[in-house]
């Protein structure tokens, strides 16, 4: 089988070994992707720095059918976030968007745009002050989960189509569904802020971003963020 080539982006890495990692990409158009880079650790003679985190980069994949794992042969750099790690608090959050979006996505079809919407996040984390940094991880969850069917994508209930900017209440499973059709059945009430894309204070979005990702997942979620 020819190696495929196409832009990607490591959500989390595993040492292997004495000189391997076991990486999880996020690839553009191919989804999540979890494959072995050998003579990773030690030498960066092989992979450069493309498999630091928060590079985008040009892989070389070896793709095999799971169980087996891929290999990762080539990583050539595209583009880099240098903003995000010259400060701790977009470090955090970057670290925390990565981990949020293997976790919405391993199960989940990862069309080409959810990657450009990762990298759209990362860049915009790149420029926010470190007291907004829980932005940009707000409204990569919200987006990644609009993409993959949780979320309305638009602003209407999904269950009658009444509009949400009044808010909604938010359904074990994840989906988002108006106050009256999800009334007594809602595990949490979803401000209207969350769907006009207002600013929401760092703690109260950390606390619902918390119930957000555990509703969706199904097991309870933390939230790599400090709430100050
Ligand atoms: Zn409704």
């Amino acid at each position: 089988m020819d190696d495929l080539v196409v832009p990607g982006l490591i959500l989390d890495r595993v040492a292997y070994g004495e000189r391997d990692l076991i990486v999880t990409l996020l690839t553009r158009g191919h989804g999540l992707v979890s494959a072995m880079a050998r003579s990773a650790r030690g030498s960066r003679r092989r992979f450069g720095g493309g498999l630091d985190l928060f590079v985008v980069f040009q892989a070389r994949l070896r793709l095999r059918p799971p169980p087996r794992l891929s290999a990762l042969v080539g990583a050539d750099p595209i583009r880099q976030f240098p903003g995000i790690l010259e400060d701790l608090a977009r470090l955090e959050a970057g670290q925390a968007m990565l981990a949020a979006a293997r976790d919405l996505l391993r199960d989940a079809p990862a069309p080409a745009r959810i990657f450009d919407l990762v990298v759209a996040h990362l860049d915009r984390l790149e420029r926010v002050p470190p007291e907004a940094t829980h932005l940009p991880l707000l409204d990569l969850c919200l987006g990644i989960l609009a993409e993959v069917g949780h979320v309305p994508a638009g602003t209407r209930c999904p269950a009658c189509g009444r509009p949400l900017d009044q808010g909604g209440v938010l359904l074990d499973g994840g989906s988002i569904v108006c106050a009256e059709c999800g009334r007594d059945v809602g595990v949490l009430d979803v401000p209207p802020a969350v769907f006009g894309g207002a600013p929401t204070r760092r703690a109260e979005a950390i606390a619902f971003l918390t119930r957000l990702m555990t509703a969706a997942l199904g097991r309870p979620y933390r939230i790599p963020l400090r709430p100050e």
